[in-house]
């Protein structure tokens, strides 16, 4: 064991067995910090050395959390609670009483993502779109049998489509399913993202954002349209990551656990 095993890598102040457990910082927030960027910066390196890329501190780094679920075939029971839910919904918007069916909330987590950032040209906007399936869409997993679609959303969707009856707007919802989705995520998130046309989606799907996403969008904001490292984190331990530009995504696994079958490569 050495010297940097039992003292804070920053400030090297000896370390309690505690924080031996969690990390190789003292609990400073500033030393947190630091080794974090520190931990990330060398992730960065050596998944990029593994997969023989360039220059990786030309790729953005930023923390997505982690969700590990299989691709499923969407059961059918789920798929009856979501069309019982769209009806109620529907129903109540053909009424004029959308309020009546509100959009379930998101958990604290979600509810905390601001939205409403200020638009990116259409490059940088596009590299957001490949953090999220970087990340798999964790933020999804919320979703569940209802999509946070209420009664609001679909008066918009039935006042912009006059001539569909309540249950063809439900139908049309319905024909967007996939037929493999993410288990007990939300029913539209399938093995490539969100199958759901952006314009279906709720509102708060369209403009949440984690944290991790919040910086990138920052840095892009800042530098222009440059490539990512979404690195996914969980109990503060890298789990994997993944570097993306605009055509490519790559993948990397640092030691070979034994995970549960996921279809989205
Ligand atoms: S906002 Fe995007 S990057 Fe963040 S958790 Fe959701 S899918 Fe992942
Ligand atoms: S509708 Fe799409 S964006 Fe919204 S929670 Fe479901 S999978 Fe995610
Ligand atoms: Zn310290």
């Amino acid at each position: 064991m050495t010297l940097m095993d039992t003292h804070c890598i920053v400030c090297g102040t000896r370390l309690t067995l505690h924080q031996r457990a969690r990390g190789r910082s003292c609990d400073g927030w500033r030393c947190r910090e630091q080794a974090l960027g520190r931990a990330l910066e060398a992730h960065r390196a050596e998944a990029a050395a593994a997969l023989g890329i360039d220059r990786p501190a030309d790729y953005a780094l930023f923390v997505v959390p982690r969700s590990e679920r299989p691709v499923v075939p969407l059961p059918a029971p789920r798929k009856r609670k979501f069309r019982a839910h769209l009806r109620r919904a529907a129903a109540a918007a053909a009424r004029g009483e959308g309020e009546a069916v509100p959009a379930p909330e998101g958990p604290a987590e979600v509810a905390e993502g601001e939205g409403g950032s200020a638009p990116l040209p259409e490059a940088e906007t596009r590299l957001l779109g490949r953090a999220c399936a970087a990340c798999r869409g964790t933020c999804c997993r919320h979703g569940r049998e209802h999509a946070f679609l209420g009664g609001l959303r679909l008066a918009r969707y039935l006042a912009a489509h006059p001539d569909e009856t309540p249950e063809q707007a439900v139908a049309a919802y319905l024909a967007y399913l996939p037929e493999e989705s993410f288990e007990d995520a939300c029913v539209y998130q399938g093995a490539r993202g969100c199958t759901l046309p952006r314009e279906l989606r709720a509102d708060l799907c369209n403009a949440y954002e984690c944290a991790g996403l919040k910086s990138y969008r920052r840095h892009l904001a800042k530098h222009g349209p440059v490539p990512g490292c979404a690195v996914v984190r969980e109990d503060n331990r890298i789990a994997r990551s993944a570097f993306f530009d605009a055509g490519r995504l790559r993948r990397y696994e640092p030691a070979a656990r034994p995970a549960r079958r996921s279809r989205n490569g």
